[in-house]
């Protein structure tokens, strides 16, 4: 039986686009499509990246493209513990774990407005040849029932009328979506990370902070609290990203009784 779409990819984050565009550099005869359900650009939490990730962009070409978006340049980060001096970690000098070689040395990262790094990945994914269709949510799938046979995705469109879209493999990269783990019941939760966080945009110069470090040598703030973290991200000259992240439960509680903003500030 012949697919309509060799790949389908559910969601446009950065996995999603990254997936998708690798899938096409690789395969350039395959018809790859990624279904977002949002339209981009769209808010996303998640702004302090790694300099683990800057081989991959390489390696889907669009470095040049994210090195232009005015991004804070992110060199480390620092660890805020009271009665303790502050303990500065720099990339130049984290290593691998588990003793594997490092990867290339990239020695920084950046700090990124979501809204505006996501839609230059999805964008680039577009411009690879993947086509990404945007305000279109799935809804359900139907996996093969046979190993040559297409999973039958159904998907909502943007006026939200459903229809069946016939895929050769669905790559889930739906994030805390996780439309396939849930539909086939194997999601788990890990206790050690059951935390949840309360964030803010924040109008200030984050340089003035003394750990922030500057725009071109920027480094995310950790601050550790009795009951928590803290995160201080430098993300323009006028904005920082400042998050509270606690035990699941206790900000559940808060959020019911509508105290989460109050929460926030007391602890910044
Ligand atoms: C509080 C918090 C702080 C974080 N801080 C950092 C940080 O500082 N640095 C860092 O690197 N990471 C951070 N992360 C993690 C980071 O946000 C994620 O790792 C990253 O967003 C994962 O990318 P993704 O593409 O897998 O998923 P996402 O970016 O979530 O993308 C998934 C996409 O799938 C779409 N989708 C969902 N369901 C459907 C559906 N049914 N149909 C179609 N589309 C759908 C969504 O709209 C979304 O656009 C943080 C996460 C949290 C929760």
């Amino acid at each position: 039986m012949k697919s309509e779409f060799d790949l389908v990819v559910i969601g446009g984050g950065p996995a999603g686009s990254t997936l998708a565009c690798l899938a096409k550099k690789y395969n350039p005869g395959r018809r790859i499509l990624i279904l977002e359900r949002d339209r981009f650009p769209r808010h996303h939490v998640g702004e302090s990246t790694l300099p683990g990730m800057l081989p991959i962009l390489d390696e889907l070409g669009v470095t040049e493209k994210i090195a232009n978006c005015g991004f804070v340049r992110k060199v480390g980060a620092v660890y805020v513990r009271r009665g303790q001096r502050p303990w500065s970690v720099p990339f130049r000098t984290t290593h691998s774990d588990r003793g594997r070689p490092a990867p290339p040395a990239k020695d920084y990262a950046w700090q990124v407005r979501r809204a505006q790094y996501d839609k230059v990945l999805l964008d680039h994914a577009r411009e690879s040849g993947v086509e990404a269709r945007e305000g279109w949510a799935v809804r359900r799938t139907r996996l093969p029932s046979a190993a040559d046979h297409p999973a039958i995705l159904t998907v909502a469109d943007p006026s939200g009328r459903e229809l069946d879209i016939e895929a050769g493999i669905v790559a889930d990269c739906s994030g805390q979506g996780g439309v396939l783990s849930r539909q086939l019941k194997v999601r788990s939760r890990l206790p050690e990370l059951s935390n949840m966080a309360v964030y803010a945009y924040y109008r200030c110069d984050p340089f003035a902070h003394p750990h922030s470090g500057l725009f071109e040598e920027s480094k995310i703030v950790l601050r550790y609290l009795r009951d928590g973290w803290l995160w201080f991200i430098p993300l323009s000259r006028e904005i920082a990203s400042v998050g509270f992240v606690c035990r699941r439960e206790r900000l559940t509680n808060v959020a019911r009784e509508g105290g989460l903003a109050a929460l926030l500030d007391d602890r910044i």
